[in-house]
């Protein structure tokens, strides 16, 4: 079948997915075996061995992964801040740094300065949509690792993944894409120049809010084999239910990407026009500072809109008033959500150079009916 398929929804369906050759079962079964049988010491079938080094439903998840990324491997992990962490430790040692885009998950952060800090890992944070702004920081002072979201999290700006990869590539860096937010159905980092992209599993690509992951993927055979002993030898590794839930939510991801972004369209544009909005943040509107350069690296703009209130106060009202929207932390499931990311997702940035601005709120906009959403919405900011 591999050969047969180039293009993505095709890739996202059959990719890894081979079906059972014993029974022809269409979807391979979930191996929830810890251990494998030998014929003999050393007498592997199919290689496995023990669930922490490999497990047949992870390896089927690893090459879809693989194949939506158009990354030569995939690695899959429990959470997205496991295959972070796996990823960090595996190429930093004491005395490097990471430069950082200062609009990022509140995690990744924390993660760095609070977990691998202590470590001897250096942390600077620069604005990369002002590509100047990293040659000049990598100018003072070299960096192991440039480490980008595009678009942020939850201000929804733009990086230009191209030049960032050139950038890097000149000054010997690792060029670290998280692409949680747009998903390889809009935007494929590798074919951009990055050399690694991220993923928290948990929002798109499972797509239902009911698994936690996170996946890591790269062309290069020798950072993927210290990526791998690292998965290996520290543990993070998907469980197999979670292993086959991804995989399942990553079959639709590009019929999901399409409704996600049509209808947050819909709600950027009625957020646009409404008098109590002060600000809307997202990159399909014409009137976002990166919206050329969306419209050229993505093939849609995504399913996160953000808006600013007048006040702190109005945005935490609005965030309680809505009904449609559910008010929970996360993103990218079919439902929508509302979050407050000053107190919510964000609350371990406050205070920091990453701060959210109080009056900021993050919709992530669901695949419901767009009139249902959009009425919700129009009688939380009438309530304000
Ligand atoms: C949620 C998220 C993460 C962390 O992933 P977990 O699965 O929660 O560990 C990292 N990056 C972005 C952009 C996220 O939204």
């Amino acid at each position: 079948m591999s050969e047969h398929i180039r293009g993505f929804d095709s890739l996202a369906v059959h990719a890894g997915q081979e079906f059972d050759p014993t029974t022809g079962a269409v979807i391979p079964p979930v191996h929830f075996s810890t251990t494998y049988a030998q014929d003999g010491i050393g007498g592997l079938r199919g290689g496995y061995e023990y669930g922490r080094s490999g497990n047949p439903t992870r390896t089927a998840l690893q090459t879809q992964l693989a194949a939506i990324e158009h990354g030569r491997h995939g690695l899959s992990f429990s959470s997205g801040l496991a295959a972070e962490d796996a990823l960090l430790r595996a190429v930093l040692k004491p005395g490097d740094d990471v430069l950082l885009s200062d609009d990022v998950y509140g995690g990744t952060y924390r993660l760095i300065a609070r977990i691998l800090g202590p470590w001897g890992v250096g942390l600077r944070v620069v604005d990369m949509t002002d590509l100047s702004q990293v040659a000049a920081a990598l100018e003072e002072k070299p960096a192991k690792v440039l480490w980008v979201e595009t678009p942020s999290n939850p201000l929804l700006r733009i990086t230009d993944i191209a030049g960032l990869a050139k950038l890097g590539r000149d000054a010997g860096a690792l060029v670290v894409v998280d692409n949680t937010f747009a998903s390889p159905a809009l935007q494929q980092p590798l074919r951009l120049g990055a050399d690694v992209v991220v993923h928290s599993a948990t929002k798109y690509l499972g797509g239902h809010s009911d698994v936690v992951g996170g996946a890591l993927v790269m062309n290069d055979d020798a950072l993927a084999e210290s990526v791998g002993f690292l998965q290996f030898a520290a543990g993070a590794v998907s469980g197999p239910m979670d292993a086959f839930l991804t995989t399942r939510g990553i079959k639709t991801l590009g019929i999901r990407m399409q409704r996600h972004s049509e209808n947050a369209a819909a709600v950027a544009s009625f957020l646009e026009g409404h008098d109590r909005v002060a600000k809307v943040y997202y990159p399909g509107l014409s009137s976002h500072p990166g919206h050329e350069l969306a419209a050229s690296q993505m093939s849609a703009f995504g399913g996160i809109v953000s808006l600013a209130l007048a006040d702190g106060a109005a945005a935490r009202r609005f965030a309680e008033s809505t009904r449609v929207f559910q008010l929970a932390e996360s993103l990218g499931g079919v439902e929508s959500l509302v979050n407050y990311p000053d107190a919510m997702t964000h609350a371990s940035v406050r205070g920091t150079e990453l701060a959210v601005p109080e009056e900021v709120v993050r919709l992530s906009v669901g695949i419901e009916s767009s009139e249902d959403q959009l009425a919700d919405l129009e009688q939380a900011l009438a309530a304000l």
